[in-house]
């Protein structure tokens, strides 16, 4: 049986292909390898506890429930903002706040530094005033989208309209003449600026990585970050993210399309340069008129695709170009009136105990890295049993210090399990120095690493934050998004589908996924 689409992958990008195509009148067929869908955004149970395996909240909540709204008719989503805090060696603050206000702040804890802060504040100001009201937030994408008309990247855009500023969440066209400074923006590294005008590095880190890590974003990208933290927010859906999915999945039924779990696609058929279906793990060949990939771009252009009938250049440029790293997570449930939170006062808690040089870190150097700890009942709790809550615990981790212990797909070597114990415990008694009896409250626990995250979240080396975000690595694809792909009628879909996450996370792999659906629709008419 042929069908109009076929969906490789049922997280958030593939499922809201699948709806709006399947909403479309289109016969669509989703082929998801877990046994559950969600991909990432999967929520797993542990005794009377559930944990989010990745996503914790995102920005643009406008924007995501318009997508909602656009394939469902269920009740209205409710957003609840999350705060954030920073707390390392001479620095406490909550920073996302609006910039006027944090300005202030940070003039307050920093007098001597206030001509530079005025200056760097100044220039990001410059810049979000340029790219205001565009494109979600990026002006990267539209108007440097080459190969489709403006109508086709959004149906509701009409060509050629004038670029007024709405609404920080509304797309509106940029005239071309306008790309050249943002482009600008976008391949310029943030660090001379801050180095040339701030003096103190912890105000430098804390402005140039929402943290305490040397500025490494290029300009456009830490103005539109801080955009988010301070203006857009960061927030968390009443029905939680794993509730988009069952939305969106609902949608796809509803609409008559179809959703196999369990069903791993091996291969991407090609014949005459044009996707034309897959090759199931059981050997079933699928035939489409089109394809969307929610696999992760590499692992769609490097091991789903035979290498002959992809273009030479685009296939080393997907190899060469790296991905964001991985992280270790460590999920608690906790009786909370054990724990100390007096210190912790919003929703997430960056912590960094000490600071010493990058030569020295070790991969578990915990107390010398910062810790994101997120209260994640705060924002569910439905998904704690009464009087307990739980929290995610995460840390950046290289896949390489793992990667020794993978013996094949979701096997492990020997040692494994003790090894994964250590790391937890020595992160949760970092921790415990900021939220003092923490190990004691402890009543369940489990935790991802690198390699979950390759094995369960099917994510090259286990890379949980899209492609590299230094301004150096930008350069190689001509296109910020890679929805089409140089495979006639192959789409991507999903966080790798952009080659920056302009949106964040969710967001942008709902983005990217109605994208690869209005491609499709606007094919088959
Ligand atoms: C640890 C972690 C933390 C994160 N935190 C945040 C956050 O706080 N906020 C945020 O906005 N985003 C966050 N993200 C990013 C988050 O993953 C995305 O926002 C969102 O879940 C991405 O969805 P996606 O469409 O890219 O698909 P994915 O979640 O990558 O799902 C892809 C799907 O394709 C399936 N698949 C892959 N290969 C095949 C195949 N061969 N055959 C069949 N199916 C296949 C996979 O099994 C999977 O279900 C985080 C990610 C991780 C891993």
């Amino acid at each position: 049986m042929a069908y109009d689409t076929i969906v490789i992958g049922a997280g958030v990008g593939g499922l809201y292909a699948a709806a709006k195509l399947a909403r479309a009148g289109l016969k669509v067929l989703v082929l998801e390898k877990n046994p559950h869908i969600g991909g990432t955004s999967y929520l797993f149970r542990r005794g009377g506890y559930s944990f989010p395996m990745g996503p914790l909240a995102f920005g643009y909540p406008g924007r995501v429930e318009s997508f909602m709204e656009d394939i469902s008719l269920e009740d209205e989503i409710e957003f609840r903002r999350n705060h954030f805090q920073l707390i390392a060696p001479d620095l406490d603050i909550v920073y996302s706040q609006p910039l006027a206000g944090l300005e202030e702040d940070l003039r307050l804890l920093f007098p001597e530094e206030s001509d530079g802060l005025r200056r760097v504040f100044a220039e990001m100001r410059k810049i979000l005033n340029a790219v205001k009201g565009r494109a979600f937030g990026s002006p990267l994408a539209r108007g440097l989208y080459p190969r489709a008309s403006t109508a086709e990247v959004d149906p509701r855009v009409k060509p050629g309209a004038p670029a007024a500023v709405e609404s920080t969440e509304e797309p509106v066209v940029i005239p071309a003449a306008s790309a050249s400074p943002i482009l600008a923006w976008a391949s310029t590294s943030s660090r001379p600026l801050l180095e040339s005008q701030i003096s103190n590095a912890i105000l430098r880190n804390l402005i140039g990585s929402m943290g305490t890590e040397p500025p490494d974003m290029s300009l456009l990208n830490l103005s539109l970050t801080w955009r988010v933290m301070s203006e857009v927010g960061i927030w968390f859906p009443s029905i939680g993210i794993h509730g988009l999915c069952r939305r969106m999945a609902a949608a796809v039924g509803f609409s008559g399309g179809e959703i196999r779990t369990g069903e791993p696609v091996t291969k991407i058929l090609v014949a005459g340069g044009r996707a034309v279906g897959v090759l199931t793990a059981r050997g079933v060949e699928l035939r489409a008129s089109h394809v969307v990939s929610n696999a992760d771009y590499k692992k769609t252009f490097l091991e789903l695709i035979a290498p002959e009938d992809v273009p030479p250049d685009h296939l080393a440029l997907v190899r060469d170009t790296p991905y964001t790293e991985s992280e270790l997570c460590v999920y608690c449930g906790v009786k909370p009136g054990r724990v100390d939170f007096r210190r912790m006062r919003a929703t997430h808690l960056f912590y960094r105990r000490v600071i010493r040089p990058d030569a020295d870190r070790k991969a578990d150097d915990f107390d010398n890295m910062e810790i994101e700890v997120c209260r994640f009942s705060d924002d569910a709790p439905e998904t704690v049993p009464k009087g307990r809550a739980s929290l995610v615990l995460r840390v950046p981790f290289a896949y390489e210090a793992v990667a020794a212990w993978r013996a094949g797909e979701k096997k492990r070597k020997a040692g494994y399990c003790e090894e994964k114990n250590r790391l937890v415990w020595k992160l949760i008694r970092t921790v415990e120095t900021v939220l003092p009896g923490l190990a004691d409250a402890v009543e369940i626990i489990d935790a991802a690493t690198p390699l979950t995250y390759r094995d369960w979240g099917q994510r090259t080396l286990g890379s949980i934050a899209g492609w590299s975000w230094s301004p150096e690595t930008a350069a190689g694809f001509r296109d910020r998004l890679l929805v089409r792909t140089p495979v006639d009628r192959l789409y991507a879909a999903g966080v790798y589908a952009a080659r920056e996450l302009f949106l964040g996370g969710v967001p942008t792999a709902l983005y990217t996924g109605s994208l690869a659906a209005d491609l499709i629709i606007h094919a088959s008419v």
